[in-house]
């Protein structure tokens, strides 16, 4: 009897010891962070030159690619490298790289950039999985890019897509004024894939703090669809810069600014719709600007509206900081200079939204 007793015991603080650590151990292996390749970040982007050299010598081993490969990965992936890159049907990433399932987490949205969803699953990858590179690449011959140069007319959710092309757009116009048609295409491209690190470096802490720890390296590429070769940009020329940046993902509007301009007399509608443009080419494009409406009285017939205005402008910030920092930003100031000639008075109204009212 008592040897049972004290094989019960046993059983019972051997069961006992099992659960302990199993709540112990719960909480961690669910947080736990993948630990990425256990590659460092030059190895990574020595595995993405070399697959890109194979694909150039038409010699793809075409690795991984196998059903067993998949199999392998149910438990959990280990991808070497986060890569966004234009949604574009001729861009597929898998190809140019020479690489299979589990390799790379690759995000694909038209024109590359990095906006709040993209921005997500960059940190899912950089930071979750740890992946120790990041890879951001443009293409040759870029539709997205293309449409925001020639200012083409966009659709439905199109201007909310493009909106993040437009600052590289018009940082290439501004420096580089003699350039046009294909070659300003090609700068803006190029433009455009150091304004997503950018993106990224402002919205994301974590990325941040992964690139200042040494575990991550975020380089530039594009890829030219001629000749299927990637031309390798290195690190953002401004990094050191990017990596001060305190802000963090973008939040909503906890001050919205509204502007209403009266115009000139014999002011024309061109007149009037360069101005509607250029609020939404220099002022939509200012880094703190969240969202930005623009447009003309819609003409309601009732006592109280004034339909006297000629433009109104909404602008939403994140805070008043962002609010202050936009009123001396260059985009806005040669937003002034270009058409302050054709208005004659400007009534503004600054508002706290009531749900983020302290
Ligand atoms: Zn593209």
């Amino acid at each position: 009897m008592r040897t049972q007793q004290r094989m019960s015991t046993c059983i019972f603080m051997l069961f006992a010891g099992v659960i302990l650590c199993i709540i112990l151990c719960a909480p961690n292996f669910i947080s736990a962070k993948s630990e990425g390749s256990r590659i460092n970040p030059d190895e990574a982007l020595a595995r993405l030159q070399e697959g890109n050299q194979r694909f150039l010598a038409n010699a793809r081993t075409m690795p991984h690619t196998g059903l067993d490969r998949l199999q392998e990965l149910v438990g959990g992936q280990h991808p070497f490298a986060t890569v966004i890159t234009c949604s574009d049907s001729r861009v597929p990433p898998e190809y140019f790289f020479d690489v299979g399932f589990g390799d790379i987490f690759t995000i694909r949205v038209a024109g590359n950039v990095c906006d709040t969803d993209e921005v997500g699953s960059i940190e899912y990858g950089v930071d979750h999985l740890g992946t120790p590179l990041m890879l951001v690449l443009g293409h040759s011959h870029c539709g997205a890019v293309t449409a925001v140069v020639q200012d083409a007319e966009v659709h439905g959710n199109i201007p909310e897509l493009v909106d993040n092309i437009i600052p590289a757009v018009e940082k290439v116009k501004h420096e580089h004024p003699e350039l046009a048609g294909d070659q300003l295409i090609t700068a803006s491209i190029k433009e455009n894939v150091w304004q997503s690190i950018d993106d990224l470096f402002r919205t994301s802490p974590a990325t941040r703090e992964r690139v200042r720890q040494g575990h991550l390296k975020i380089v530039g590429a594009i890829l030219d669809i001629e000749t299927g070769k990637i031309e390798w940009l290195g690190t953002h020329p401004n990094q050191d810069k990017l990596l001060q940046y305190t802000s963090g993902p973008k939040t909503k509007s906890g001050f919205v600014h509204v502007v209403y301009f009266w115009l000139k007399e014999g002011v024309t509608d061109a007149q009037r719709n360069r101005l509607v443009d250029d609020c939404k080419t220099y002022l939509g494009a200012v880094e703190t600007v969240n969202h930005i409406e623009v447009g003309i009285p819609a003409g309601t017939e009732r006592s109280v509206v004034d339909n006297s205005y000629g433009v109104c402008l909404i602008l939403h910030f994140e805070d008043k900081a962002g609010h202050d920092y936009y009123q001396k930003a260059e985009k806005h100031l040669r937003f002034i200079e270009r058409n302050q000639e054709i208005w004659d008075r400007v009534q503004v109204y600054d508002m706290i939204p009531h749900s983020t009212e302290r």
